[in-house]
């Protein structure tokens, strides 16, 4: 099979690896495309730490079922079915005591994350079962992609507690900000308004219908307060840094939530008199227990219309080395870009 392999920093290679066979408990997936998310260029800048030089990333990927391993006959998926994977993986022996929190099981790895994993920046991969979900055959098949980075919005947004009907600022209309609309969509909200700096970022999650602000027109919070005719109920920082986190607690009402899902920074400066005096509760999210991915695989299997905005392009395999120097530059790509790995 062909893959695209991390060679060194800021250099990625399509290179042929052998195929992998479907272990015990695995399902052998034919990728079709797998999402560059934010933390794969962060990996291959070298920023972020969290990959080395030889590994093969991706962990938003949608395919279809290649094989079946020993002891997955009868499980409910068939050869050819489409389906995407959960890349948090628990060991089978953590799965009943982590039920419901799999993200928090110290036992766990990521695929696409875990250096040891050949993952789905490749044409094949093999993945247990049950981290296996299937998706309806009649959806557009790329939206199979965005089922990870949606998760980890609605985790985001139970984290943050939201109600249906309420007013939510997200600060920050990347990638992350903009799975977090479509989640809160998905929750029932539409009193929502996203800051960024970048013009085609704003653009696009008025696309999906929230309204947009430019942090640097005028402050965030000043402009959601007169979007909403008040503060929000609500806040998400989708970039995790000073600045997001202080637009969002001035911006959020008093005792309201701010949930932190940008890693933006790994460490920040808290205006202290803003949590405390305001009563604001500040949690954080990270990544989804695998009951969020099937709510979120659920919801993108009903093809909703926002999703298709979330793709700015796909791109074929042999040009994926190019898309990552090219994001890696900042090239001002507002979405999602994929990876066909069947081209
Ligand atoms: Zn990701």
């Amino acid at each position: 099979m062909k893959a695209l392999v991390l060679q060194d920093f800021g250099q990625m290679v399509v290179e042929e690896l052998p195929d992998p066979a479907p272990g015990p408990g695995e399902v052998l997936i034919a990728v079709v495309a797998t999402g560059i998310c934010g933390s794969d260029l962060h990996g291959y800048t070298g920023e972020n730490g969290r990959r080395a030089p030889g590994q093969v990333m991706g962990h938003e990927s949608v395919g279809t079922v290649a094989a079946l391993g020993p002891g997955t006959d009868g499980t409910g998926l068939t050869v050819g079915d489409t389906v995407t994977f959960n890349p948090v993986v628990v060991p089978d022996s953590a799965v009943e005591a982590y039920a419901g929190r799999e993200q928090m099981c110290p036992d766990k790895y990521v695929i696409g994350v875990a250096q040891h994993v050949v993952s789905s920046f490749a044409q094949l991969l093999a993945v247990p079962r049950r981290n296996v979900v299937a998706l309806p055959a009649d959806m557009p098949v790329e939206h199979g992609a965005l089922v990870e980075p949606v998760a980890v919005a609605v985790h985001a947004v139970a984290r943050a507690g939201v109600q249906p009907g309420q007013s939510v600022f997200v600060a920050g209309a990347g990638p992350i900000g903009q799975s977090v609309v479509l989640a809160l969509l998905m929750a029932g909200v539409e009193r929502i308004v996203v800051s960024d700096v970048d013009a085609g970022r704003r653009a696009l999650v008025e696309q999906l219908g929230a309204r947009s602000v430019d942090p640097a027109a005028e402050p965030a919070p000043d402009q959601v307060r007169a979007a909403f005719d008040g503060p929000a109920d609500t806040s998400i920082d989708a970039v995790g840094i000073d600045r997001t986190v202080q637009d969002c607690l001035l911006a959020t009402r008093l005792g309201g939530a701010v949930c932190l899902v940008g890693m933006g920074a790994p460490k920040l400066a808290l205006d202290a008199y803003r949590i405390s005096v305001d009563e604001h509760t500040l949690v954080g999210s990270f990544t989804y227990s695998s009951a969020d991915f099937a709510r979120a695989a659920a919801w993108m299997g009903t093809s909703p219309p926002q999703a298709a905005a979330l793709i700015s392009r796909s791109v074929p395999l042999a040009e994926g080395p190019a898309a990552f120097a090219s994001l890696a530059r900042h090239d001002g790509t507002p979405g999602k870009v994929l990876v066909r790995l069947d081209r």
